[in-house]
């Protein structure tokens, strides 16, 4: 008889989900490109959307700063609250590093400091009452 052979405990009876780890398609935008898609213009663009059904809420409801759509409002303004927005805008606020500022660095010119891009959360229209 001997001892029973332990195969695995409860824990690790689930194969890992290998995919999802591999999968690209949820990858978010580069800073950079959010830093272009804040311009005014292309925030605007971003922000009023036509309706697209396959996309998530139809593509009504973007967050400009995470590059991500949300089933409506509610989920949208939850998603204002969270860490994960907090932080990207934080990490927003950053200008993105240009070639001039490199040249200033370098002594090419008067060197000045990159200013800190003040970032707001979107505003969200109310159209509920
Ligand atoms: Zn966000």
């Amino acid at each position: 008889m001997g001892k029973s052979k332990q195969i695995g405990n409860h824990k690790s009876d689930k194969k890992k989900n290998i995919a999802k780890t591999w999968k690209t398609k949820r990858r978010t935008k580069d800073l950079d490109q959010i830093h272009s898609d804040m311009k005014p213009d292309t925030a605007s663009k971003l922000l009023h959307q036509e309706v697209d059904y396959d996309v998530t809420g139809c593509a009504q409801h973007y967050c400009l700063h995470c590059a991500r759509y949300f089933v409506d409002m509610r989920s949208l303004k939850e998603h204002f609250k969270t860490k994960q927005h907090k932080k990207r805008l934080k990490q927003l606020r950053e200008e993105p590093y240009t070639q001039a500022e490199a040249e200033r660095a370098a002594g090419m010119g008067s060197y000045i400091a990159p200013k800190a891009v003040e970032v707001k959360t979107q505003t969200v229209e109310e159209d509920m009452d």
